[in-house]
């Protein structure tokens, strides 16, 4: 049987390793850190655990299409599943505003609020509601192998979504929020913008487009556990402190991989689920870059990164913040200095609807902003800087939200701060990106690379982002190798 060798056990990576195994290949995973999930991750500190990836899981519902792969990859078994009805209350000077992740409820709120804005409300809705388009696609075929048929289906689907492309392909969030003649709802929008950098009027129904997709029990950690479990069942084997420096090329065709204290890995296939930017400008010494690849680094905007402080606090705070919103977002009277920029929201998330994230009667608190990594690479190599950074933001951070629940000061157990660098060192993502590119759909980005045999590429820096779209990626790539062996692709589920 070929064997095939997986570089980074992130969820592309698990995924691939899990439907390699299901077609009887004899499979590796090589990982840098010493865990599964790469981004899908949690830490535990003090009896607390802070979660930095699942906010909503697109097929957490057993209505939705991705929800096969998700039972396929043994993720969701057993597991309860937690829905919040509400994405985001955000406490304006104000006023306070609810958008429910149920349009028709969020549509009622919002006319509530601006009965005279009725018409760009109904537009917005109209956009959130074909958003779910985006997102349900049934992911089962991968795009190599469509046909003019597949294609034309596909297209059929996003049909209803051409206008907003043609009318706000362009516009920022500002432009969109200037559409209302109401001071709140102008105020509401404009707080979607992550940062400077980020200012796509796609970010609000994006935001906004939450029904059905719930949250894992356990979080990120437990959820990447999972499929590292389905994996050793099927007989697959991971490595972990694995990092891979090279992939080794015979005759034109991957042939293994070096690690980084020398170990060579012969394989028949060289799946690299890692950092796009490192398979191609280190593992692959830029080799096989084309004029297409080369540009798409060149150019193109990666989604920002992550600053988060997490917080163990010895209060119960689950009245304060309830458990049926994701985000409490709260305007400051003064603002928190990020990576240079102010922030005016304290974007606030409260984990008391799962009791594995907080001991009882206490309570987990994520308060993160979107931040680029730009700022932080410049100091790195000052290790005293950068301590100083992460404290004033510790220490700001806590003072806002003092402001927000007298006394949290004085209850908090543990603290962290995680950094767009913490991101890069555990994940090793181009400029700790969270997603890759900005805007993965138009860019088409090859998961085969020309003059390399038996070398694929899969996860969010070939446009395959956000949890299924990582997972559908693992998925596709050994449907495309069973399809070369001449196999008929088989999966099952525990
Ligand atoms: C803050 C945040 C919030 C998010 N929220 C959501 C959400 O709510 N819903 C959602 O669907 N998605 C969300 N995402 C996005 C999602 O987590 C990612 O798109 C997805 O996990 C990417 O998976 P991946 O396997 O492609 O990449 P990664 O997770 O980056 O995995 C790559 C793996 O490769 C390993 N690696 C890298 N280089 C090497 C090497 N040289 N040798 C060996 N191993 C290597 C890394 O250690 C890592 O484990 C969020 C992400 C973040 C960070």
């Amino acid at each position: 049987m070929k064997k095939i060798v997986i570089i980074g056990g992130g969820i592309a990576g698990l995924s691939a390793g899990c439907y390699a195994r299901m077609n009887g290949y004899d499979t590796g995973i090589f990982e840098m850190h010493d865990r599964p999930g790469g981004l899908c991750t949690s830490w535990q500190r003090k009896g607390y655990t802070f979660d930095i990836c699942i906010h909503w899981l697109v097929g957490s519902s057993p209505q939705s299409p991705y929800y096969a792969i998700w039972r396929e990859l043994g993720a969701l078994q057993g597991k309860k599943i937690y829905y919040r009805d509400r994405t985001i209350s955000m406490f304006l000077k104000e006023q306070t505003i609810h958008f429910y992740n149920d349009p028709d409820m969020l549509e009622k709120e919002l006319k509530r609020i601006a009965p005279q804005d009725g018409p760009v409300i109904d537009e917005l809705m109209d956009c959130v509601r074909k958003f779910y388009l985006f997102c349900e696609i049934p992911p089962m075929k991968p795009k190599e192998l469509f046909t003019i048929f597949d294609t034309l289906k596909m297209l059929k689907t996003f049909a209803p979504f051409m206008s907003f492309l043609k009318k706000y392909g362009k516009a920022t969030i500002d432009d969109f929020a200037d559409l209302f003649t109401s001071p709140i709802l102008r105020k509401a929008m404009k707080a979607f913008r992550f940062d400077s950098s980020s200012n796509d009027f796609f970010a609000v129904p994006f935001s906004l487009a939450t029904r059905d997709y719930g949250f894992p029990e356990g979080g990120s950690g437990s959820f990447a556990q999972s499929i590292e479990r389905r994996f050793a069942g099927l007989g697959g084997t991971i490595r972990y402190g694995a990092k891979v420096e090279k992939v080794l090329v015979e005759n034109g065709k991957a042939a293994g991989i070096r690690l980084a204290d020398g170990t060579e890995v012969p394989a028949d296939i060289v799946i690299s689920a890692a950092d796009g930017r490192a398979t191609h400008f280190g593992m692959l010494e830029g080799k096989y870059l084309d004029k297409k690849i080369r540009l798409i680094y060149e150019t193109e905007s990666v989604m920002p990164s992550y600053v988060q402080v997490s917080i163990g606090v010895n209060m119960d705070l689950s009245e304060r913040f309830s458990p049926s919103a994701l985000y409490f977002i709260h305007e400051l009277d003064e603002p928190v200095t990020i990576s240079g920029e102010e922030r005016n929201y304290l974007q606030i998330e409260h984990y008391s609807f799962d009791p594995s994230f907080a001991p009882p009667g206490k309570s987990t608190l994520v308060i993160a902003f979107f931040s680029q990594a730009a700022y932080w690479e410049r100091l790195r190599g000052d290790r005293e800087a950068y301590r100083r950074e992460k404290k004033r933001i510790e220490t700001t951070v806590v003072s806002r939200l003092e402001k927000i629940i007298p006394g949290v000061s004085e209850k908090i157990e543990t603290i962290d701060v995680a950094t767009p660098l913490t991101i890069v060192r555990y994940t090793g993502n181009w400029q700790g990106s969270i997603m890759g590119f900005t805007k993965p759909f138009t860019l088409n980005i090859p998961r085969t690379l020309r003059g390399l045999k038996d070398f694929y590429m899969a996860g969010q820096w070939v446009g395959d982002s956000g949890l299924p779209g990582a997972a559908g990626s693992g998925r596709d790539i050994v449907q495309l190798i069973c399809r070369k062996d001449g196999r008929k692709f088989k999966t099952s589920a525990p």
